[in-house]
């Protein structure tokens, strides 16, 4: 007999509270999402409050806080964020290294699995091993709604069938809109996962045979997808019968993918510590913060000085909902600007302009910072290409000249492969201002090192430099 007691997730929550406290659609569009400036601010600032207290309680901020000279206190308000100091991904890093295998940064461990159910997930590891995070039900629920009003912003409704093409594995990518959907948005998710786990080819004939109506992937992945539908398998895309996408787009034209699909496509902006965060309504104008569970700011990635409405710069993210590894005034590296003014529907909530990539992915050419996400947006352009691309970075010759080599792949065997590379290094140096090398090659042929047909945490950037030093 198992004497033990079980803290039954059902009873670890008080439901009803949960959605008051942070509608889910439809009731979400009629409060947090049209909430007056001055409500959503003091609703705010008594989340906030609540998360510095839930912040002393845990070690790793105890210590960087401390360190800051900060005491229990000191932080009486909103107007006294910017006195908090920002950390990054090298503070948690080094939590967990002080502290294996979890850190100290979470206030929570594995055997607070006996007083509540706990689920682990991590983030995609580019190197090393993945970092692991664990999540409280009040986190993990409250995840689920915000993945649950994106998804209604996008306007998925009840009913919809939806292909999932995340990566499933130890990453959050596909167990999150998993969960949002069928706890808060009445759609079904058909998990097929990434082409490593569905072949692509099977993926398309799952959306055929089921009626899948929505698919949610990264742009790459979804260019992928129509183009192997389209080509290898002599199905139009656009006859499948999609009514929509969510996506990531980061500088891509999303205009590509709506012509393959033949619809309309959306935007949104999460991680695997904060959930979603951020996601793009029906107007395609900037992506909605959910500012009664976040407060974001856009600093100066040197001085982190906080821009004015418009600047562009790193995103650092205040939590206002979680217990487990709450997140204040955190780096997350990305880069992106608020879009000044209202949106045409009518919701109250700041717009994030898109994620002009990550700061930490940044390649300083020849004193021109270059992100690969504009060079995939130039090469996207292109439709003598498939949108396949990866850069190579060198120091080459007795001048120790730092050169990048974009290679892209053309999908017709006949097409004019030194054109491809004058017109593509012509406008790369238009759109990124300095000079890089075009190199065409065979359709797939790059595979290998982006690792698009396994995987949707997709390389494409290799920087030789720091190998040959
Ligand atoms: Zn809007």
């Amino acid at each position: 007999m198992h004497a033990e007691s079980i803290p039954w997730y059902w009873r670890a929550l008080d439901f009803e509270k949960l959605a008051r406290d942070f509608p889910p659609p439809p009731d979400y569009f009629r409060t947090t999402f049209r909430m007056s400036r001055d409500e959503l601010r003091a609703l705010q600032e008594q989340r906030f409050l609540q998360t510095m207290r839930r912040g002393w309680e845990i070690a790793f901020f105890q210590r960087h806080w401390r360190d800051a000279g900060m005491e229990p206190g000191d932080i009486r308000g909103l107007d006294d964020l910017g006195k908090v100091p920002p950390y990054d991904v090298h503070h948690i890093r080094d939590s967990i290294e002080r502290n294996p295998p979890f850190g100290d940064f979470m206030g929570i461990s594995p055997s607070d699995g006996k007083r509540m159910p706990l689920v682990l997930q991590t983030s995609g590891g580019t190197t090393g091993l993945p970092r692991p995070m664990l999540y409280a039900p009040q986190d993990r629920e409250t995840m689920a709604i915000m993945g649950g009003r994106r998804f209604a912003l996008h306007g998925m409704r009840p009913g919809d069938l939806v292909l999932v093409t995340y990566a499933l594995g130890l990453s959050n990518g596909a167990f999150a809109p998993r969960e949002a959907m069928w706890h808060y948005c009445g759609a079904v998710p058909v998990m097929t996962g990434g082409g490593a786990t569905t072949p692509t080819r099977r993926q398309i004939e799952i959306a055929k045979a089921w009626g899948v109506n929505v698919i949610l992937g990264f742009p790459s992945y979804l260019r992928h997808m129509a183009l192997v539908a389209r080509d290898e398998m002599k199905i139009d895309p656009r006859s499948l019968g999609i009514r929509l996408i969510g996506t990531h787009l980061g500088m891509e034209d999303r205009r590509k993918i709506e012509d393959l699909w033949g619809a309309p496509c959306f935007d949104a902006y999460g991680t695997h510590e904060s959930g979603m965060m951020a996601a793009e309504c029906q107007h395609q104008s900037g992506m909605h913060v959910q500012e009664d569970a976040f407060i974001l700011e856009i600093a100066d990635p040197e001085s982190g000085k906080i821009l004015p409405e418009g600047g562009k710069g790193t995103i650092y993210i205040t939590t206002l909902y979680k217990y487990g590894a709450p997140q204040i005034r955190f780096n997350v590296n990305d880069s992106s600007a608020f879009v000044p003014g209202t949106c045409p529907c009518g919701g109250t909530l700041r717009r994030l302009d898109r994620i002009f990539g990550r700061n930490d992915n940044m390649v300083k050419l020849r004193g021109v910072n270059v992100f690969p996400e504009a060079v995939g947006a130039v090469v996207a352009e292109d439709s003598r290409t498939n949108g396949e691309f990866f850069c190579f970075v060198d120091r080459v010759g007795e001048a120790d000249s730092d050169e990048m080599t974009v290679m892209v792949e053309v999908t017709d065997p006949a097409a004019d492969r030194a054109a491809v590379k004058a017109d593509l290094e012509r406008r790369m140096k238009e759109v990124l201002g300095v000079r890089v090398t075009v190199g065409p090659t065979a359709k797939g042929a790059l595979d290998p090192y982006t690792g698009i047909s396994q995987t949707s945490k997709i390389k494409r950037l290799l920087d030789r430099r720091k190998q040959s030093r």
